[in-house]
């Protein structure tokens, strides 16, 4: 019990912390600023942030939410992203307990995830960037699995091809969608997304997973038109995606198991 705490500890402070960091990477692809090299500043007023100001959460908490330069507000969505990524991480963790290879392996997808859904939130574009780094982790993490025993060639090209053919099969539904409704229905990043997420889920799941995206990208864009009346008519599905995506790593093998009885 002692061990568990521990272990669930240390998660939900690398979550804010690796949370926050990808919240930060997020802005600035969208705002187009390096995020290897550039140093953290306010959003309002451009002053270099110390040490001090960047610990998760705690620096909103005790500056009472605003930058100690220049008095204006910091936006809530700094701790909001904080947590959020902490609590995700914290789920996963309970979900694969010390398996610390599917753990990480799933965390660093959950993780490119979450920064694709506040790209594509606020900017509506997909960075090829971070689907190639969810690709190169893939690879990472199938070699080690290949080298320890637990994965198999067989196993690692049949999640190649499931990538492969959703991948081609949804570019294929999306150019009949856009001939039919003559404008784009899906963009191009959504189509690569659920190629990506075809290697990591497999076959059963990414099945799963299209359902699941349109399901929340219905409520998704229900609920902001319902928020935001004035919301432009380009809709980003990559929120849904990437939530379907980790919903489906937590209870992916148990809704297949559910949906076998059912035949
Ligand atoms: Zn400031």
């Amino acid at each position: 019990m002692a061990e568990f705490i521990y272990y669930i500890v240390c998660i939900s402070l690398f979550g804010l912390v690796f949370g926050s960091f990808l919240n930060c990477m997020a802005m600035r692809i969208v705002r187009k600023e390096d995020f290897v090299k550039g140093r953290s500043h306010c959003m309002e007023c451009g002053h270099e942030l110390s040490a001090a100001d960047l610990i998760p959460v705690f620096s909103y908490v005790f500056s009472r939410g605003k930058c100690r330069y220049c008095g204006k507000k910091i936006s809530i969505r700094y701790p909001l992203a904080e947590l959020t990524f902490m609590l995700l991480s914290i789920i996963l963790f309970l979900h694969t307990g010390t398996d610390w290879i599917t753990f990480f392996k799933e965390w660093i997808l959950t993780g490119c995830l979450f920064a694709i859904a506040l790209t594509d939130l606020e900017s509506y574009e997909i960075p090829d960037m971070l689907l190639i780094v969810s690709l190169i982790s893939w690879i990472c993490f199938s070699v080690l699995e290949f080298i320890l025993g637990i994965s198999s060639i067989k196993f690692i090209i049949q999640s190649i091809l499931t990538g492969l053919l959703f991948g081609a099969a949804i570019l294929i539904i999306s150019l009949v969608m856009d001939k039919l409704l003559k404008k784009d229905s899906l963009g191009g990043g959504d189509i690569k997304l659920f190629a990506l997420l075809g290697v990591y889920l497999g076959f059963a799941k990414t099945y799963e997973l299209i359902i699941l995206s349109c399901i929340l990208g219905l409520i998704f864009a229900f609920l902001r038109k319902k928020i935001d009346k004035s919301a432009s008519q380009e809709f980003p599905l990559g929120p849904a995606i990437a939530a379907s995506a980790y919903i489906l790593l937590i209870v992916g093998d148990a809704v297949t198991a559910w949906y076998l009885t059912l035949l």
